[in-house]
């Protein structure tokens, strides 16, 4: 079946210090409050970019170091999809650096994947010891396990970072906890500014 792209963009924030294209996956396994990218989770948006066109991209703007790779989720595709789409990018272009975008729900394909990538950027949505407010905020019944596990697993790498959207469900000590939590990893964190997005079918979930 292969990746199902949604879209792509240049980004010069992403990836701090750094020219990245960014591109963006169908699908995603949680349902979290304010998505972003609510559409293409739940496939409202029906174009789709082909592989050959990305590879393009990639292969024709000298001024790209970076390959983000976003969503949706990631991580709800098969290694071997994923690892075929990274073996293509190192072809045209050895020295592209690839981060890969998660919520950190799938820690066994990111273990697979994690040799062939720089890093990645992993979601902590809530304290770890709060599954009732992690589950709020994700819009399903969150093993937190898994998300400790993927926090474990993208240590370390050199593009590798945690961020956890402001939300202002989360209270000061909630941040605090986070903040704590993440100040023993080898790897940053980062308190993002909450956007709200009103329109987000997953906002009364
Ligand atoms: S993890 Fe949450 S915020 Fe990210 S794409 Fe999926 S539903 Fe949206």
């Amino acid at each position: 079946m292969g990746l199902k792209f949604a879209s792509f963009l240049y980004s010069s924030k992403d990836v701090p210090g750094s020219w990245s294209c960014v591109v963006f996956l169908k699908g995603c396994n949680f349902r979290c409050k304010h998505c972003h990218n609510w559409r293409i989770v739940i496939g409202e948006d029906k174009e789709e970019v082909q592989e050959q066109k990305i590879l393009r991209e990639l292969s024709s703007n000298p001024f790209i170091d970076t390959l983000v790779l976003s969503g949706g989720e990631p991580s709800i595709y098969k290694v071997h999809e994923l690892k075929d789409f990274f073996t293509k990018v190192k072809e045209i272009n050895p020295h592209l650096r690839i981060r890969v975008d998660t919520n950190g729900y799938a820690p066994d394909i990111l273990r697979s994947i994690r040799d062939f990538i720089d890093g990645f950027a992993v979601d902590i949505k809530a304290p770890l010891s709060r599954k009732d407010l992690y589950s709020y905020t994700a819009g399903i019944d969150v093993d937190i396990q898994k998300i400790e596990e993927s926090v474990r697993i993208a240590e370390g790498l050199p593009l590798t970072i945690y961020r956890t959207p402001h939300y202002p469900w989360l209270s000061e000590k909630d941040i605090e906890e986070i903040r704590e939590f993440t100040s023993s990893l080898r790897s940053p964190w980062f308190l993002n500014e909450f956007v709200e997005v009103p329109s987000c079918p997953f906002n009364t979930q």
